[in-house]
């Protein structure tokens, strides 16, 4: 018991230590016997007293234990030993006796102060992020949208009539800076998602209203590719708990991939049903499909596979990453089955919402 890999030390209700085993007197560089009979304040620094005094000796006296609580004991030579201490007051022998054991945390100590350091990192370079996202969103967008601007002035005759070969050249320019608006926004939505600075905000969403407002912005780029667009079962029964506004874009990112890779003639549906306490809103087209060996990569943040559609539409391949981090932040998720060549279906699947909620 004396030499165990642990410090034991007794005291009693006044404080006086009734035994020391040989381990802790060796920690603490004091002769054994120097210690038996002296005030368990000897081998506390300062501010161990007062935690003695106001939380330590209270506890056991009122709960008879304490357990794992970290504390420092001071060495003769004035050094501060963090331990762990574990004790128990008892009756023994007509008196009261608390029985503590004390394991060394030298190590632990240091490697709190490296976690400490780490997160101070952590912290500043979160905050450095941040800047950064706010500095980008502005100063890549402005010039972007001066571009686009005088694009479209250019474009509605504002300055003069244009030449076929003018009017062609100003075109590509406006849906170059499209694009590179589209990639921006891409690009930061996904950082924002990755730094967790994403809001989301939830309330109980009609999946025919999202569905309406997404049909209504995809209809135009669905009759120019020369498909068919139609819904099933998207009526005001079903409704599910998420943020509307990224519903919406979670849907219409679904929607763009559908028309970006079904060829002309072919059919996007979006069809929604409720399962128990779930529902789910699919897109469902009949295009080029994809391979099963790259579904499990078409999620991660820039892959892209298979043939890309022209360079016009192409996008950097985070849409569908993005997509799945929202869902998962609104407690959903994104599935998808496909059969190469002959088309894909993604699945969002959400928390159902109680439908009499809405008209509360
Ligand atoms: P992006 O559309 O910008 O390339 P996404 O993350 O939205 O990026 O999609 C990643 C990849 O998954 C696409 O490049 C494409 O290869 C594949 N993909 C997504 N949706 C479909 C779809 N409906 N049909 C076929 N392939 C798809």
């Amino acid at each position: 018991m004396s030499n165990a890999p642990c410090g034991f030390v007794a005291f009693a209700d006044d404080g006086t230590i009734t035994d020391v085993n040989q381990t802790l007197a060796g920690m603490l560089r004091h002769p054994r016997a120097e210690l038996v009979g002296a005030h368990i304040e000897k081998i506390l620094p300062p501010g161990g007293r007062i935690f003695y005094q106001t939380y330590l000796f209270p506890m056991l006296k009122v709960q008879g234990q304490v357990e794992e609580v970290y504390l420092a004991l001071r060495a003769s030579d004035g050094t501060d030993i963090p331990v762990l201490l574990n004790g128990a007051r008892r009756e023994r022998e007509g008196r009261f006796v608390s029985d503590c054991v004390c394991l060394r945390m030298l190590q632990r100590h240091e490697y709190e102060e490296q976690l400490l350091e780490a997160r101070k990192l952590a912290e500043q370079s979160s905050a450095a992020k941040a800047k950064f996202l706010a500095m980008m969103s502005h100063d890549l967008r402005a010039p972007l949208t001066a571009m686009y601007g005088n694009a479209q002035l250019l474009e509605s005759g504002a300055f003069g009539p244009l030449s076929p070969e003018q009017r062609e050249s100003v075109e590509a320019i406006r849906a170059a800076c499209q694009m590179q608006m589209t990639l921006i926004s891409d690009i930061l939505e996904f950082a924002r998602l990755d730094s967790g600075r994403v809001e989301i905000t939830f309330s109980a969403v009609p999946v025919s209203e999202v569905v309406a407002r997404a049909e209504a912005i995809i209809r135009v780029h669905v009759s120019e590719a020369g498909l068919s667009f139609t819904t099933r079962g998207c009526d005001d029964s079903i409704a599910v708990m998420a943020d509307p506004s990224r519903l919406q874009q979670i849907l219409l990112n679904l929607l763009t991939n559908a028309v970006k890779f079904t060829p002309p003639g072919g059919e996007v549906a979006v069809m929604c049903e409720r399962e128990d306490e779930r529902a789910r809103i699919r897109v469902r087209d009949t295009g080029i499909g994809i391979a099963a060996e790259d579904l499990p990569r078409i999620f991660s943040p820039f892959v892209q596979v298979g043939s890309l559609p022209s360079s016009s539409l192409r996008g950097v391949g985070l849409g569908l990453a993005i997509s799945r981090d929202l869902a998962r932040a609104m407690h959903g998720d994104i599935m998808v089955e496909s059969i190469p060549g002959a088309g894909s279906t993604f699945t969002i699947d959400l928390p159902a919402a109680q439908v009499d909620v809405l008209t509360l």
